[in-house]
């Protein structure tokens, strides 16, 4: 029996966040197998009653596959560009899939002042909920382009928890290269077992070889467990897949797989 399910299943309001990892392809083109996959399954998510905000990272990546070049540039300027180019190429996709199931997709790109400021925070909660409430599905991203390094919020791990907070939600599916949370690092150690639940994440960080310069997976462990402590604190529980398996969501929720999930008890 595994508690996942259970949490899947008694949530109305999910954010699901996807990491560019899984929405990419090794070229960073998107990945159209494992988008229309997760599509399919917000789909019965849906169907089912829930209501679903989606968190897309992949700007950047999928910008790099559409123009194929700047790769390397570091300079700030060229990496927005490539954030803007890629953007579109992201939300082409999402119309396109969601269109199958006569889904309409908005897309919100947000900045950490948004969150910092009351007025803005009213803002973007009418926009959510009301685009929820017609049954469109709110996309969300960082504005790349208007976020440099000192006021971003960096990753869209945090992005995903300020908006599960911000919407009240049931939950936070974070899905991304890595199955959950191990108590070693299962690239260095065969016997690294998955961590199933988390209700404990002090205790975790102590436990764990997470911190320092290992992180498992390249989805980086320390900002989904920072993003399972911000809205463990609001009561939400936080989900950690891997978005790569097909049908994962679904599984999970019928008690065929389990990722790690992180709640306050
Ligand atoms: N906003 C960035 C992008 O779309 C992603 C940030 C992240 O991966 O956490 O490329």
């Amino acid at each position: 029996m595994c508690t996942s399910s259970d949490i899947i299943n008694d949530s109305k309001k999910i954010v699901i966040k996807i990491g560019s990892n899984v929405l990419s392809d090794d070229n960073g083109n998107v990945n159209k197998v494992a988008l229309k996959n997760i599509i399919e399954q917000v789909n019965e998510l849906i169907n089912q009653g829930k209501q679903i905000i989606i968190v897309s990272s992949g700007a950047g990546i999928c910008g790099v596959g559409a123009i194929n070049k700047w790769s390397r540039r570091g300079d700030i300027n060229y990496k927005q560009a490539l954030c803007s180019i890629g953007q579109v190429e992201l939300m082409m996709a999402y119309k396109e899939y969601f269109a199958e199931f006569d889904i309409h997709v908005g897309q919100m790109l947000l900045t950490r002042e948004d969150f910092g400021d009351h007025t803005r925070n009213l803002n973007i909660r009418n926009a959510l909920f009301t685009l929820v409430d017609e049954g469109v599905v709110p996309i969300i991203n960082e504005n790349d382009c208007v976020s440099v390094e000192e006021i971003k919020i960096g990753d869209n791990d945090t992005l995903g928890a300020l908006t599960a907070s911000l919407w009240n939600a049931d939950l936070l599916i974070i899905l991304s290269d890595i199955d959950g949370v191990f108590d070693k690092n299962p690239k260095d150690h065969e016997d690294a077992k998955l961590i199933t639940i988390v209700s404990d994440i002090d205790k975790l960080l102590n436990e764990i070889e997470c911190c320092g310069k290992s992180s498992f997976g390249t989805g980086g462990i320390v900002t989904k467990i920072g993003a399972a402590k911000k809205v463990n604190e609001y009561g939400i529980p936080m989900l950690l897949l891997n978005g790569k398996k097909r049908d994962i969501i679904k599984n999970v929720a019928e008690n065929l797989e389990c990722g790690t999930v992180f709640f306050k008890v």
